[in-house]
């Protein structure tokens, strides 16, 4: 009998770390396996570490070899005098995104996670999977983007192409727009991708605008939600359910791959929009009852950016697990309830936290400040809901 989740997790993906006072903190993954531990969510027997995949087979199913190459000489302790050249031309020399020791084998680590639950799902051993270190959906081919190196997104998804034969929804509801997956599949007929962001009129990449709907044999498989900076909790999940639900029925899907960037939160410091942890225990649950409705249940799930990495973070990645395997705490928050996150966990981390933690699984509505021109922010959202269905 296939178990119904599995966990992905390899230690070394906390080696993917750009430096002390960047933003991406590997210390999330952590945060968020000591709180799943704290409730009795997660056992050792339901975490897998991935194995070992053949690099040279996997990664060129995305990246450009030369790439590949200089992130691996890039990763070595003792750099050479013009690397800063070297790393220029491939994305690497950027405060968002600088080379550091170890990155390939840590990015390679990330990228091995999420072909692994991708394996698991598509093989039939589970029906979902979670591999909270992938995500990392702004690498392209040939740079690196945002906080991006290897694109584990994308690798999974060719993977499971080639291996399986199956078609794919990616799913990403990072503030962000999903650039990277969405090019490399930008003329794929077989693998629909969709992103709902802050508009890239006001935030990085600056991409992901409705009429970019995929080009030749991949028009048509490819989705945009720009949203208003300051878009509240209502607003994002209308957006998200009215559209979501036609693209899916249209494309039937064989499979779905989400991305779970939780940086939309008010409290994210790198962006604008203004929800609160209520979308992030709604679209688990929205993206859980499609893939039963939809795809036989196989669902992949991937984290990404989220940058209140005390506040938002544990608390956004663990609903998606306690979501799909159906916890009494995710059934509490469905049923309207406001379940006290654990004491223990609290008191172990609110020493380290910059700011006072919530207590709470939800937000309280006091927490987040309301917005002025919410009436006018939805009436532009519902523009861009109808662009966006009005060909499906
Ligand atoms: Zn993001």
């Amino acid at each position: 009998m296939a178990s119904n989740a599995i966990f992905i997790h390899h230690s070394d993906s906390s080696g993917y770390k750009f430096g002390e006072e960047h933003p991406f903190d590997p210390l999330r993954l952590m945060l968020t396996i000591d709180l799943l531990k704290e409730v009795q969510a997660l056992s050792e027997e339901q975490m897998e570490a991935p194995p070992a995949y053949s690099e040279d087979e996997l990664l060129p199913l995305v990246h450009r070899t030369d790439y590949l190459a200089a992130v691996k000489q890039l990763s070595e302790q003792a750099l050479l005098e013009d690397s800063s050249t070297l790393a220029r031309q491939f994305g690497l020399h950027t405060e968002d995104t600088p080379y550091f020791p170890g990155m390939h084998k840590a990015a390679v680590t990330i990228v091995n996670g999420s072909v692994a639950a991708a394996d698991a799902v598509m093989a039939g051993r589970t029906k979902h999977a979670y591999h909270l270190a992938g995500g990392l959906h702004h690498a392209f081919p040939d740079r690196a983007s945002g906080f991006c190196v290897y694109n584990d997104a994308a690798v999974a998804i060719k993977h499971i192409r080639q291996t399986y034969g199956a078609k794919v929804l990616y799913i990403d509801t990072d503030v962000h727009h999903g650039d990277g997956v969405q090019w490399v599949f930008y003329d794929d007929p077989d693998v629909c991708t969709y992103s709902i962001h802050e508009t890239g009129k006001f935030l990085f990449p600056g991409t992901g605008f409705v009429h970019e709907k995929g080009v030749d044999h991949g028009f048509g498989a490819c989705y945009n939600v720009p949203l208003e900076p300051y878009t509240e909790d209502e607003s994002w999940l209308e957006s998200f359910n009215v559209t979501l639900r036609k693209v899916i029925a249209a494309f039937e899907p064989d499979v779905i791959i989400s991305q779970h960037g939780c940086d939309a939160h008010a409290y994210d410091p790198l962006s604008h929009i203004h929800c609160s942890m209520r979308i992030y225990a709604e679209i688990p649950a929205i993206i859980h009852e499609l893939a039963h409705k939809h795809t036989d249940g196989r669902w992949i799930a991937l984290g990404g950016g989220g940058y209140d990495i005390f506040r938002v973070v544990p608390r956004a990645w663990s609903l998606v697990w306690l979501t799909m395997i159906d916890h009494p705490i995710a059934q509490a928050i469905a049923a309207g309830e406001a379940p006290l996150l654990p004491d223990s966990w609290l008191k172990r981390w609110a020493s380290i936290s910059p700011l006072e933690l919530p207590s709470k699984w939800l937000d309280d509505r006091a927490d987040i400040e309301p917005m002025p021109r919410r009436a006018e922010i939805t009436d532009k959202n519902r523009v861009v809901q109808r662009i966006v269905i009005q060909d499906i």
